[in-house]
């Protein structure tokens, strides 16, 4: 598979032109969109979807609308030439990478919201965001037109949303959410893991480390809310990680528990910390996710 051709399509006409060639040939196309810096969740993601078509289309595109101005957008990392080497080397067929000109025309102003989802963990946080992902999904997808789109869920949030656009604007796509890949030692994947010095990077393993306490908990059987995810908050503080939030909720609606709440057979705990500057999320569905295997 190492050798496999891969087109990289620079304008959007182009990339419709190929994928209306897929599908003008009978073939099933699947997606999975990005923002380059690609690791192996990223490749995950493209194997799955080799397994529910015959073709798979990659965008990388660091997306201008989902960043907050004080965000890392211009810091973000690029890396093209990899990222198409790794893409070739899983059997990704299609790659886009456009310009944010041509993603966003002057005089354009149309924004998709998704209602209710967007408000919970880190909407409060990063006003405008899930806007700016749901409208770039929601233009990737009218320009693919993938039978599949895979996505991940250590972007539970994000999931979640896409889901229910894809529902509500009753587009012709299967959204499917693979599990978080995860490092070694626990650490979710993530492009903005370059960031981290060598001792951030140790800090952070408190995110799974607290991960796989609450998991523990719910295993031994605790339900209520504030014993789930009080010690998650004590265990980011305590390796001095700043959380913008560490909440557990209804995995459906994301709408958080009260502490003294009992959980049901299924909760979602997720986390948005600053470890130094960076910002790392996670989250786990328990009663669902394998706890991270985490080093001592
Ligand atoms: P990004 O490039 O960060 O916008 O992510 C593109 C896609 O990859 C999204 O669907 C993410 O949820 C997914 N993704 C990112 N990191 C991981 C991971 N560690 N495991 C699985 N999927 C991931």
């Amino acid at each position: 598979m190492s050798d496999h051709p891969v087109q990289v399509l620079r304008s959007v006409p182009e990339f419709r032109a190929a994928c209306d060639a897929v599908r003008g040939r009978g073939e099933r196309l699947g997606f999975v969109p990005t923002m380059g810096a690609l690791h192996a969740g990223h490749l995950r993601l493209v194997e799955v979807a080799r397994r529910y078509a015959e073709r798979v289309a990659v965008s990388i595109f660091v997306n201008p609308t989902q960043f907050g101005p004080n965000e890392d957008f211009s810091k973000y990392p690029r890396t093209l030439e990899r990222d198409v080497a790794l893409l070739g080397s899983v059997g990704a067929d299609l790659v886009l990478s456009p310009s944010a000109e041509e993603m966003y025309p002057k005089g354009e102003t149309t924004r998709v919201h998704v209602g209710e989802l967007s408000e919970h963990f880190c909407g409060p946080f990063r006003p405008g965001h899930f806007d700016g992902v749901a409208t770039v999904v929601t233009k990737l997808l009218a320009m693919a037109g993938p039978c599949t789109a895979v996505f991940g869920r250590k972007d539970f949030q994000q999931l979640k949303i896409i889901e229910r656009l894809a529902r509500d604007l009753m587009l012709p796509v299967v959204v499917v959410g693979e599990p978080t890949v995860r490092d070694a030692d626990g650490l979710a994947l993530s492009s903005r893991n370059a960031y981290l010095s060598a001792d951030e990077r140790r800090r952070a393993l408190a995110i799974p480390r607290a991960l796989a306490g609450a998991a523990a908990r719910f295993a031994g059987g605790e339900r209520r809310a504030g014993t789930l995810i009080e010690p998650v908050r004590a265990d980011l503080a305590g390796a001095g990680l700043r959380a913008d939030y560490a909440d557990i909720a209804d995995p459906e609606r994301l709408f958080p528990f009260a502490l003294d709440a009992h959980v049901g057979e299924r909760a979602v705990i997720a986390v948005a910390a600053f470890c130094g500057t960076t910002r790392l999320i996670d989250n786990l569905v328990l009663g669902e996710d394998p706890a991270p295997a985490v080093s001592a």
